[in-house]
């Protein structure tokens, strides 16, 4: 079905598909990969694994197309790109195109004192208590979900995918990451495992998908494109993207920390501390400043230029030391006001030289 014109038919000629030997030549060799994973989650065929951050072929392709259809990193002829088409997402996303570089939005607070994390584990917590979602599919420190497909042990500072269902478990899992994951495979691990059909009707499980801005546009590219995964983006119901953080490539953290005499096997965890990443080694805790990590920093993730998570219902990151809380959807804006009467998290509204600041992200 791949790659051939096929012969014309009463509806016109049938185009060309894309499937994974297009999704290598285009993103992947291309450095364009931001490592998600959703190409992976989206395979029915299972054909595909993560290893160091980068999809491989692990298995017989159908030459589906569903990976290269499911990819936030290509075009095809219905979706052209985020940047020709960043109106048309926007419409379909708020309903609203931007007025302000940093995208389309409904209020922006500044939560004080607070690492953006926390206020995205508060938001995971207030959707799983008040029962508007299902689960939370996102990358973290606990059970890898879809553990197959991670072709092998991950290094001690990358987080892997994770699907949580309980407000106990989102502060055991999700705190601050300096290395990609995967985080589109816990869409797959919610998806399906959580998927039930009763006598011919599927119960299509609530997710909240949590993940950096490069991830979450997986989303809109299903949703916009020509063939996308439905399974995965039908049981997307709310996004969150967290900005605002140094993201390496697990291979690049590997080699720059080597570099500088860290032995990675013996890091047995580790923590963000002003502007610094301290690990905790053999006991005691190794410093490294986040300005020497630049080498190791993710190629695909530095491509994208979406600083402010532009196409998720709610965004959370740091900008100059302090925490952002940007409500953009309707539903986000919701949110964000049943977390504030609750006290989950102390907001105040964003001056104009707040919004200066996330202006200048785009300058
Ligand atoms: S999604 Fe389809 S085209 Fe891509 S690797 Fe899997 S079987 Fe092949
Ligand atoms: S960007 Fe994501 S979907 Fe695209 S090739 Fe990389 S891991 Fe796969």
């Amino acid at each position: 079905l791949s790659q051939k014109a096929l012969w014309p038919t009463a509806y016109g000629k049938i185009a060309a598909r894309m499937i994974f030997a297009n999704l290598l030549r285009d993103v992947i060799r291309k450095n364009a990969c931001v490592g998600c994973g959703t190409c992976v989650a989206a395979c029915p065929a299972s054909a595909l694994v993560m290893q160091d951050d980068m999809p491989r072929l692990a298995g017989a392709c159908i030459r589906c197309g569903y990976c290269y259809y499911s990819c936030p990193m290509t075009s095809d002829e219905r979706f052209r790109g985020f940047e020709e088409m960043r109106d048309a997402v926007e419409r379909a996303a708020f309903g609203a195109v931007r007025q302000e570089p940093f995208g389309v939005y409904r209020a922006v607070y500044v939560c004080e004192g607070v690492e953006p994390e926390a206020v995205a584990a508060a938001a995971m917590k207030y959707l799983l208590r008040t029962g508007s979602v299902d689960a939370i599919a996102t990358y973290g420190f606990g059970r890898p979900a879809m553990e197959q497909m991670l072709s092998r042990q991950r290094n001690p500072l990358a987080p892997v995918p994770t699907v949580i269902t309980s407000e106990e478990d989102v502060d055991k899992v999700f705190r601050p990451a300096v290395v990609v994951a995967p985080s589109g495979m816990a869409l797959r691990g919610a998806a399906y495992e959580l998927m039930a059909s009763f006598f011919q009707e599927s119960y299509v499980p609530r997710t909240c998908y949590v993940a950096p801005p490069q991830h979450i546009r997986a989303i809109w590219r299903m949703r916009l494109g020509w063939c996308g995964s439905s399974k995965l983006e039908r049981a997307v119901k709310f996004t969150i993207a967290v900005f605002g953080r140094i993201i390496c490539s697990s291979s690049g953290i590997r080699t720059a920390l080597a570099k500088k005499g860290v032995n990675l096997a013996a890091i047995s965890g580790y923590e963000l501390r002003e502007g610094k990443l301290v690990l905790r080694v053999d006991g005691g805790e190794e410093e490294v400043p986040l300005e020497e990590l630049g080498e190791a920093v993710h190629q695909g993730m530095a491509k994208v230029a979406d600083p402010t998570g532009e196409f998720a219902d709610i965004s959370v990151g740091l900008v100059g030391g302090r925490t952002f809380l940007i409500a953009r959807s309707e539903q986000g804006e919701r949110v964000v006001s049943g977390m504030v009467a609750e006290g989950l998290v102390r907001v105040r509204r964003a001056s104009e030289s707040d919004l200066d600041e996330l202006r200048g992200l785009y300058s």
